[in-house]
Formats: C-alpha cells, sequence, structure tokens
C-alpha cells in the first residue's frame, strides 16, 4: 500500500497543523464539560497470575466518545489535556470510579484491585499522597487494593519532585507500579532506587518477543531484574497463546493484553468476571476469581 519509491504517488488524507491545532484546542475547552456528561467514561483491562490464570485486578482505562470526532484515543487527549493543566480533573474522575468500583466489589466479598494510570502531574504535587489517603477513607478502601501506574519518562521528568511523592505513597500502603518500561532512558538499576513495586513491561516488547530476538532479550532481563529487585512483574500487550506461555515460562507474574481481555466497559466487565467465575475463595485470600 505505501509507496514503494520516491516517483510513487500516495495519497492520504493529512491534517495539516491548522486543522490539527484547532482539534486540540476543541478538545482541551470541552474536556471538562465532556466529564460531567456521559462522553467520558472509564473502561477496565483485566489482569491475570501467571500461569495460574487468576483475576488479580484490572487496569482502568479512560474512554472519551466525542459528539463530533467520535471515540478519541487516550494517547491523543491525555497529552493534550496534560499540557493544558487539567489532568488533575481527570486523575480525580478516574481514581473516584476505580474507587467506587472496588468498594462495590468488596461489597459483594470480591477482592479485585484497580490500578489507575498517573500522570506526571501528580508526581509533582506534594499534596497528592494526602489527596489518594483522604479518597480511599472516603470509600472505604484498603490501600493494597489501589495501584497507581506512573511511566518512567514521568518520573525521570524530576525524580527530585516525584521522589517525596512516591514515598508518601508508599507509605500509604498503595501499590505502585512503573508502567511502560523499557522505553525510557533510565538505566535497570535506578528502579532500584524508587520505591515501587511492579513493572510493567510495555507492550511494544511483548509484541516483538516472538519474531525479535532483541525484544526477547529486552523482556527476559526486564524479568530477571525486576525479580531480583522483589519486584512483581507484569507484560502488557499479551495478545497471543505463545507468547502467554514463554512468559509463563520465564516466570512473569501477571499478564495483560488482548489475549486476555480489551478493555471492557464497566457492564462488560461484570459478565465477564461473571462467566469466570468458577470458584470465589474468601476474602482473606490474594486471589478471588479463577479462569
Ligand atoms: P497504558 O497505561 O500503557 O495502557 C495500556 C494500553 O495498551 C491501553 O491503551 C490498552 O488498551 C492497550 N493494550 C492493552 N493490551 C493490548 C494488546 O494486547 N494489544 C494492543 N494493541 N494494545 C493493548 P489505551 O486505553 O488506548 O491507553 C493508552 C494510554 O493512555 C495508556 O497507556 C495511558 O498511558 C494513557 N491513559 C489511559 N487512561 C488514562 C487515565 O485515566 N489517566 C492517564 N493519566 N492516562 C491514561
Ligand atoms: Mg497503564
Ligand atoms: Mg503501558
Ligand atoms: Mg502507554
Amino acid at each position: 500500500r505505501a509507496a514503494r519509491s520516491s516517483g510513487e504517488k500516495y495519497k492520504a488524507y493529512v491534517p495539516s497543523m491548522g486543522q490539527m491545532f484547532l482539534r486540540r484546542f476543541q478538545l482541551v475547552t470541552q474536556f471538562r464539560q465532556a466529564l460531567e456528561s456521559d462522553q467520558v467514561s472509564v473502561h477496565y483491562q483485566p489482569k491475570v497470575a501467571l500461569p495460574s490464570r487468576a483475576v488479580l485486578g484490572v487496569e482502568a482505562l479512560v474512554r472519551w466518545v466525542h459528539p463530533e470526532f467520535g471515540r478519541l484515543d487516550p494517547d491523543e487527549f491525555v497529552p493534550a489535556v496534560e499540557a493544558a493543566g487539567l489532568v488533575d480533573a481527570l486523575t480525580d474522575f478516574v481514581l473516584d470510579k476505580a474507587l467506587v468500583k472496588i468498594r462495590a466489589w468488596l461489597d459483594r466479598g470480591l477482592r479485585i484491585g484497580v490500578a489507575v494510570n498517573l500522570s506526571v502531574r501528580s508526581l509533582a504535587n506534594q499534596d497528592f499522597p494526602d489527596q489518594v489517603a483522604a479518597a480511599l477513607e472516603r470509600h472505604g478502601v484498603p490501600p493494597e487494593l489501589l495501584t497507581l501506574e506512573l511511566t518512567e519518562s514521568g518520573v525521570m521528568a524530576d525524580p527530585a519532585r516525584a521522589l517525596p511523592v512516591l514515598r508518601g505513597l508508599h507509605t500509604l500502603g498503595v501499590v505502585l507500579a512503573v508502567d511502560d518500561f523499557g522505553t525510557g532512558y533510565s538505566s535497570l538499576a535506578y528502579l532500584r532506587q524508587l520505591p515501587v513495586d511492579e513493572v510493567k513491561i510495555d507492550k511494544s516488547f511483548v509484541f516483538g518477543m516472538g519474531s525479535d530476538l532483541g525484544d526477547l532479550a529486552v523482556v527476559r532481563s526486564i524479568v530477571e531484574l525486576g525479580h531480583s529487585l522483589g519486584l512483581v512483574v507484569v507484560a502488557e500487550g499479551v495478545e497471543e497463546d505463545a507468547a502467554r506461555d514463554q512468559l509463563a515460562a520465564m516466570g512473569c507474574d501477571v499478564a495483560q493484553g488482548y489475549l486476555i481481555s480489551r478493555p471492557l466497559s464497566e457492564e462488560r466487565l461484570e459478565a465477564w468476571l461473571q462467566a469466570r467465575t468458577t470458584k470465589v475463595r474468601g476474602l482473606r485470600d490474594e486471589t478471588v476469581l479463577t479462569l
């Protein structure tokens, strides 16, 4: 499909800079109102233990169905919202939904954790740990059921400011995860200095591990390093049986990806969980649902 040589004509719709700027401007100015309407919602993608496939928790992922542009890609609007200084409203929105969800499950005897993605902004906000503590308290949620995902680049942007915030969160007892690991520039050894519990291997390496020895080596070394630092290792982007089996064989702890499930609306997640519940264990057990 793509032009093979520079002589070939290749026509595709490419928005102009002006159009892109306008769209971004619209998204940013409409975001708050979208949050208050039903345009913005949270979907949940399951995470399962390897090799047992027990459901450990879900990742909360924001969704925005725009009246004019349709379904928007979070990789487009989240950075725009961040740049406009509006991301705290997004974080509060998703965190609140996540805590309501965890509490509702607990009330039904289910112990399912939820992971929420954080923006760099939250890591620069010295009051953030107190805000999270207050939210946990308000919703009656034990801290260990909440995971907060931060990206390597987010921490590295300003480690001196991020570190006290991370320590504060860690002290609360929430689970801290480094997302998209392997894509940034920080050395693996830097992980050792962060008060984190979990590392998520970026999906680009997981996609490639079946065909690219380099990707396979990266995945393997993150699993080994993560374990040597006492971290739980999660692989995202698990799309094929072969990848899941390979990950299980190398000792990777948790898998997340389209093979297990795409991100699901609340209703569809409930149905998904229901269909897979063969056994519901007591509240004190580590895992609750078994596939
Ligand atoms: P992320 O946190 O790394 O989330 C994982 C992304 O990978 C999600 O994309 C998910 O749908 C996708 N994914 C999971 N498994 C597979 C797979 O097997 N194959 C493929 N092709 N993709 C898979 P999504 O939902 O589009 O989100 C993109 C990014 O937007 C997230 O990456 C995160 O950085 C950001 N994001 C999403 N929701 C939020 C939010 O509530 N707050 C913040 N600050 N960022 C968010
Ligand atoms: Mg994430
Ligand atoms: Mg990721
Ligand atoms: Mg990402």
